[in-house]
């Protein structure tokens, strides 16, 4: 499940960042309306967190564009305490939620699982590449009927890799979204856990391996 999170105080993003990862969520964060938007139109999300005043573009303008281009991604936006005619606007504009600030970041995890199992997420939960099947809510992967069990790390990566079959995502792009790492930390960790991936999923009778190393770029998960 990947959550889109448009907050431009710091602190608060990083908070939110943090207990939605713990949470098992994949979480790209945006400190700028413009930038949000573009992320919000240009990738896949599950659900979108959404603080209104922002810099650049403000949310509720987001929500109104987003809406108006038939986009129908879960949004709760974050309101402040006294703004009542904000909550308003944004619930009039489509909004699914809100949550007032401050918050408890369990109520905030709560309020997205209510909001994907509303959206029909066991419609999006499953994840295909040839034959095989995630299933993001149960976490549970098989391949071709056999039932695969993988560390919540390498769930996580493959579930990295499968939401964007036939992309090539550099090591550092995996690092990021896998371990949060936003440095090299000068490890082979990413390469280790693809070997231990590709073992698992066991790619015997294939011409190549689903998850193919593709040199000096990175990887890619394809069905070719
Ligand atoms: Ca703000």
């Amino acid at each position: 499940m990947k959550i889109l999170v448009v907050e431009d105080e710091q602190h608060i993003a990083g908070f939110i960042r943090k207990g939605l990862e713990s949470a098992g969520f994949c979480v790209d964060v945006s400190n700028d309306g413009d930038d949000g938007y573009h992320l919000a139109t240009t990738q896949p999300y599950d659900v979108i967190v959404l603080d209104i005043m922002l810099p650049g573009r403000d949310g509720l303008s987001i929500l109104d564009n987003l809406r108006k281009a038939k986009n129908a991604v879960p949004v709760i936006i974050l309101t402040a305490r006294t703004t009542l005619d904000e909550r308003l606007q944004g619930l009039n504009l489509g909004a699914d939620d809100y949550l007032t600030k401050p918050f408890y970041i369990e109520e905030l995890i709560a309020r997205i699982h209510a909001l994907i199992r509303r959206a029909g997420g066991a419609a999006q939960s499953m994840l295909q590449i040839a034959d095989l099947t995630v299933n993001l809510l149960t976490r549970e992967v098989q391949r071709g009927g056999r039932k695969i069990d993988l560390t919540a790390r390498e769930f996580n990566l493959l579930e990295y890799l499968m939401r964007s079959p036939g992309r090539v995502l550099s090591r550092s792009q995996v690092l990021e979204h896998v371990w949060g790492y936003y440095f090299d930390p000068g490890t082979n960790l990413v390469d280790v856990n693809v070997q231990r991936l590709r073992k698992k999923l066991s790619d015997e009778g294939r011409q190549s391996p689903l998850i193919e190393t593709v040199r000096g770029m990175g990887y890619k998960i394809s069905d070719e």
